[in-house]
């Protein structure tokens, strides 16, 4: 039996290609309300993958800082974090 890998379930994202962009802010300023649209885009292709668990089960482990994962923005897995274990 072998583990699933971050590069098992990659494969299977519904993210990849073009649309990855829409995941992390730009390297410039982001107004606030293009920040929504933006996470907002990202979120609904989210809801539609079917590797949303395991994605966000990584970035979770993994701590990842920045960008969309799972459907939840920085913030909000910050926010399941410390619901879960405070
Ligand atoms: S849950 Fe979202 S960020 Fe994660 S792999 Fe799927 S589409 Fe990409």
């Amino acid at each position: 039996m072998s583990l699933p890998t971050i590069d098992t379930w990659r494969r299977r994202a519904a993210c990849r290609g073009p649309e990855t962009a829409l995941f992390f802010p730009p390297s410039s300023t982001e107004r606030r309300e293009d920040r929504d649209e933006r996470e907002a885009r990202a979120k609904a292709i989210c809801r539609q993958c079917e590797v949303r668990a395991e994605c966000l089960d990584h970035a979770l482990r993994v701590g990842e800082m920045h960008g969309i994962w799972g459907g939840l923005n920085e913030m909000e897995r910050r926010n399941l974090l410390d619901a879960t274990y405070s």
